[in-house]
């Protein structure tokens, strides 16, 4: 008798490229249900990643699946309740309300500790990883994908039923597939330093708005007992062009601001200032293909107003886990399968992302910085008096409320009044100041259109870009807008 002998072409069913928090994630969830995965990790774990350290409520919640809210380390990582804005002299601080649906407030956790627990979770789960290995190309067959992996001076070659690209913002499973690396239109950059023996409090997270990086922000997120994460994200297009210089800003900032300075007191650096690109959503990106998908960084998902990104690694990771689930029981890895976890993206995160980038297009023009600070001092004004508008304010930043919800009359009627009202007191005080005052709010007002006419006269294709990009993003946003009138009804 033939024993006819059927080999299993196959090394595992999903390859992951990357093991932070999506790629991590996304092992653990299929995993758990006896998905035969590999992790393929560049680095060694637990290993560091630059970053602000801030997880939030919608990622604790994510991550409580995973069970990394039961362990000790959770337990004393710092919960923060408050958040204090300021912009030039001025400053606010916003108590962080708890929703009832997410369980935890905001903790700062260094990603040291965090990404290692999500690994230890995945590999719990029964999920292989491969350290200090990379996955350097790939090549997908009807039936199968290929990738090449370089571990030290070898190359080999592992096949899988799926690939998917957990390899963060300079990812090499998304640049193969859309062709080219990620355009600096859609880049932000963060620097970030540790601080230790400084002052608390430990419940409060700091964030700086100031003319020099806007739009950009600084921040201070306090981290163990005296121990501070201090950094800033600025997007790239606006960036000084050399490294030196953007370093400058963040040790300018952290010398000359009185507020930080304060919060510092006799703490020092630990160790060097690093800084990480980050990529945000480009709409025209792929994020699937067949026998392929992205998730967290590589996908583009981070919120171009505050950075967070962990949240959406770790949301995007379950939706990919539960578009996989079912090609694996339809047996169909198609594009046209996989397209659902697309359209779940889509529709939970793109009108907000695209919100968000219309934003920062505005802003990105920097001769209409003053402005913006203006805008930016009325909304302080604002949230100083009035408790749910602080409230939402405070959400944005904290990831649990996207920006497009803010586009209620309510909101925007009490943000017009305010503008109204600083108007109105700064001109009363000008009536009361006499013929100086007048003088200089001429001088501000010519000196903000004299920048503009000049910007125009000396970079006329910059400017038109700029156009181009509002009009681009406004499309997007308009959009979304018509697809959620016609949804709800
Ligand atoms: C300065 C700064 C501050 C930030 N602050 C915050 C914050 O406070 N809160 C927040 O929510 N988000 C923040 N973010 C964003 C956050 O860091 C990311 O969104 C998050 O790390 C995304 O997780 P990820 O798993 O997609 O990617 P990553 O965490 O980048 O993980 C990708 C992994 O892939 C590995 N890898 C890369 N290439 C390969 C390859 N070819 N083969 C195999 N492995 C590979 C890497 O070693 C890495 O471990 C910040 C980012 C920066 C730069």
């Amino acid at each position: 008798m033939i024993n006819i002998q059927v080999v299993h072409p196959y090394d595992c069913d999903v390859l992951i490229a990357g093991g932070g928090p999506a790629g991590s994630a996304l092992a653990s969830h299929l995993a758990q249900k006896g998905v035969n995965v590999i992790v393929i990790e560049a680095q060694r774990f637990p290993r560091d990643k630059v970053c602000g350290d801030g997880v939030s409520p919608i990622a604790l919640a994510e991550l409580h699946h995973i069970g990394i809210t039961g362990l000790d380390g959770f337990a004393e990582a710092n919960e923060i309740n408050k958040v204090g804005l300021f912009i030039r002299e001025d400053k606010v601080y916003i108590d962080l309300e708890k929703e009832d649906h997410l369980p935890y407030h905001a903790r700062i956790i260094p990603r040291l500790q965090l990404d290692n627990w999500i690994h230890e979770a995945a590999l719990k789960n029964g999920a292989v990883y491969w350290e200090e290995a990379r996955v350097a190309d790939y090549f997908i067959t009807d039936n199968m994908v290929v990738a090449e992996i370089k571990r030290n001076d070898t190359t080999v070659r592992v096949k899988a039923k799926v690939i998917v690209g957990a390899d963060g913002s300079n990812s090499t499973i998304a640049r193969i597939l859309n062709g080219s690396k990620p355009s600096d239109e859609y880049q932000l950059l963060g620097l970030r330093a540790y601080y230790e023996n400084v002052n608390g409090p430990r419940d409060r997270v700091d964030i700086f708005f100031s003319d020099e990086n806007y739009p950009g922000i600084y921040w201070m997120f306090p981290l163990g007992q005296n121990e501070a994460n201090i950094g800033l994200a600025m997007v790239a297009s606006t960036l000084p062009k050399k490294e030196v210089h953007v370093k400058k800003l963040l040790t300018d900032h952290i010398e000359k601001n009185k507020c930080i300075r304060e919060r510092i007191g006799n703490g020092t650096i630990k160790g060097r200032i690093y800084g990480w690109p980050l990529n945000f959503f480009n709409p025209a990106n792929r994020i699937t293909a067949n026998r392929l998908l992205l998730v967290g960084d590589a996908a583009g998902l981070i919120n171009p107003l505050s950075g967070d990104g962990i949240q959406y690694a770790v949301l995007s990771a379950r939706r990919a886990a539960e578009s996989l689930l079912k090609c694996f029981a339809q047996n169909d890895f198609s594009a046209t399968a996989l397209s659902s976890y697309h359209s779940k993206v889509k529709d939970e995160l793109a009108y907000d992302f695209s919100l968000s980038n219309l934003l920062i297009q505005f802003a990105r023009n920097k001769a209409l910085t003053p402005l913006w600070m203006e805008i930016m001092v009325v909304l302080i004004e604002r949230a100083k008096v009035d408790k749910s508008y602080a409230h939402i304010i405070a959400s944005i930043f904290e990831g649990t409320y996207p920006s497009y919800k803010a586009l209620t009359p309510s909101f925007i009627g009490k943000s017009v009044l305010q503008g109204g009202l600083h108007v109105g007191l700064s001109t009363a005080t000008g009536m009361l100041q006499g013929p100086d005052y007048w003088m200089k709010k001429g001088k501000d007002i010519s000196r903000i259109a004299g920048d503009i006419a000049n910007s125009i006269k000396h970079n006329p294709s910059g400017n038109i870009k700029w156009l181009s990009g509002l009009f681009k993003n406004g499309a997007g946003v308009a959009g979304h807008v018509i697809k959620s009138m016609r949804k709800s009804g």
